[in-house]
C-alpha cells in the first residue's frame, strides 16, 4: 500500500533498521523503542490485521519472531522478551500493517506484564464465562 509506512520498509523506500529477512517477512528496529533492541516483525506484504493474513504468511512471521526473540535477546543481553500484536485500532494498533513487537525486558526495569494492557478487569459470572467458552469452543 503506497501510503504505508512499513510497506515503505519492505520496499527499501523508506530507512529502516533491517536485522533479518525471509521470503515473506521482514524485521528491523521500532523507531521509537520501548526497549533497547525493541525489534518489529511484519510480512512483506500489506495485510491490516492478523485474521487477514493468509496461512503460509502467519506462518513464517510467527516462525520468524520465534527464531527473533533468543537473538534480540542476546544482542542486548536481555533477561526475558514481551512478544505481542496490536490487532485493531482499539487494542492501540496505529500503523495498520501487522507487526509482531519483540521488546526486550530487564530485571527491574519498571515494566509491567502483558496483563496490564487491557482495560478494567471484568467480573463475570460462572454463566457468562459458559456462554463464552460455548460460544468460542470448536469442541
Ligand atoms: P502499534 O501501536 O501500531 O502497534 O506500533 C507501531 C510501532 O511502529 C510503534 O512502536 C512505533 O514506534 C513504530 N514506528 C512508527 N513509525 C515507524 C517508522 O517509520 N519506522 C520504524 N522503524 N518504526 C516505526
Ligand atoms: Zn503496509
Amino acid at each position: 500500500m503506497s501510503d504505508c509506512i512499513f510497506c515503505g520498509i519492505a520496499a527499501r523506500d523508506i530507512h529502516g533498521r533491517i536485522v533479518h529477512e525471509t521470503e515473506h517477512s521482514l524485521a528491523f528496529l521500532d523507531v521509537n523503542p520501548l526497549a533497547p533492541g525493541h525489534t518489529l516483525v511484519v510480512p512483506k506484504d500489506h495485510y491490516a490485521r492478523l485474521d487477514d493474513l493468509p496461512d503460509e504468511l502467519s506462518a513464517d512471521l510467527f516462525r520468524t519472531v520465534d527464531e527473533l526473540v533468543p537473538r534480540v535477546e542476546d544482542a542486548v543481553d536481555a533477561d526475558a522478551t514481551n512478544v505481542g500484536i496490536n490487532n485493531g485500532p482499539a487494542a492501540g494498533q496505529e500503523v495498520e500493517h501487522v507487526h509482531v513487537h519483540i521488546v526486550p525486558r530487564f530485571e527491574d526495569d519498571g515494566g509491567n506484564p502483558i496483563h496490564a494492557v487491557a482495560g478494567e478487569r471484568p467480573d463475570l459470572s460462572d454463566d457468562e464465562m459458559d456462554d463464552i467458552e460455548a460460544t468460542l469452543s470448536d469442541l
